[in-house]
């Protein structure tokens, strides 16, 4: 019998810089006003998916990635936790200037944990919205000049942005979402943040904590621009592909269904924009799944836009070994 998409109910975080964009624009049941984050798939205990209909029905990403490794292609000693994260955030306001380590500095100085590796497509932004992405810093020593002078106008790199356009954020790289802006982010299954710099914001009388001297040892300097140009091919644009991911966006419009073959492990898919159908399903903006192991080809209706990702440390092809292994 064929596999079904397993449908995933988010989980929201109310952050001091959230506002109401994900109701207003996606339809979510939100805690409050404040709704920064939207944990789309997402097996952190902390915030996890729940699934949402079928045979599945009830249970958390973590206990089904963990009993049933058959739907992801990952053999289950191999891949302790589910590598991926994938998330939607209304930034209303600025979020902090921070960095993440990659990770080799995860292992040693973060309990084992991932590093992050994180990419932005950007949903929708102010006309004049911009992100913090790299430094002016020449060297590593001018960079901690600059920070213990609070230079920080003149430290970090702000570029104007599009509804539209993808950012691949690689460890040791100085950043920031700003305000006004709704991004959809994939990343490594990490939560390991160092804020750097956060506007001296002051909340109920305190200050966040920041994290300076592990941001100043795991940053990168100077920052080095990578362009990536996305390859399009028909209606398929394929964003970003590293050792942690790979990034696609799927455009269905017209009368004819759009097939694509899974062949990866698993895909993480999001429905960005519009509605429609996969293998006459109903799906619409807002909706996540992740279409599994072995499903095979799938055939997407409608006028919409869907965004898939998929964990790249374990090809297809292994995959196939692993079924075979457990025939
Ligand atoms: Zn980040």
């Amino acid at each position: 019998m064929k596999r079904k998409p397993i449908f995933l109910k988010p989980y929201f975080k109310e952050m001091i810089w959230g506002g109401n964009r994900l109701r207003t624009v996606f339809g979510y049941d939100i805690p409050s006003e404040e709704t920064g984050e939207c944990w789309a798939i997402s097996a952190r205990s902390e915030g996890e998916s729940i699934v949402t209909g079928g045979v599945y029905a009830g249970q958390k990403l973590g206990s089904l990635w963990k009993n049933h490794p058959e739907l992801f292609g990952y053999p289950d000693s191999d891949e302790k936790e589910f590598p991926l994260l994938t998330k939607i955030i209304d930034a209303k306001e600025d979020l902090s200037v921070q960095v993440h380590p990659d990770d080799t500095y995860a292992q040693t100085q973060e309990n084992g944990s991932l590093g992050k590796t994180e990419c932005w497509y950007i949903l929708d932004c102010d006309k004049d919205a911009t992100i913090v992405i790299g430094h002016n810093a020449k060297d590593k020593e001018e960079l901690r000049r600059m920070v213990e002078e609070g230079r920080w106008s003149e430290l970090i790199r702000e570029i104007p942005i599009h509804p539209g356009d993808f950012f691949q954020i690689d460890p040791g790289t100085v950043h920031a979402i700003k305000k006004g802006t709704l991004v959809l982010e994939t990343q490594e299954n990490s939560d390991i943040t160092y804020r750097f710099y956060d506007y001296d914001r002051v909340r109920d009388g305190k200050k966040r904590q920041l994290h300076v001297e592990k941001s100043l040892a795991v940053a990168k300097a100077p920052y080095e621009p990578v362009v990536r140009e996305p390859w399009v091919e028909g209606n398929v644009t394929r964003y970003v592909y590293c050792e942690h991911y790979g990034v696609m966006k799927v455009d269905v419009t017209g009368a004819m269904p759009q097939m694509l073959l899974q062949d990866k492990a698993f895909m993480n898919a999001s429905v960005v924009s519009g509605s429609g159908l996969i293998d006459g399903l109903r799906i619409q903006a807002g909706d996540h799944f992740i279409v599994p192991f072995q499903y095979g080809v799938m055939a997407l209706e409608g006028d919409m836009s869907v965004v898939f990702s998929y964990p790249t440390r374990r090809y297809a092809s292994e995959g196939k070994n692993y079924a075979r292994m457990h025939a």
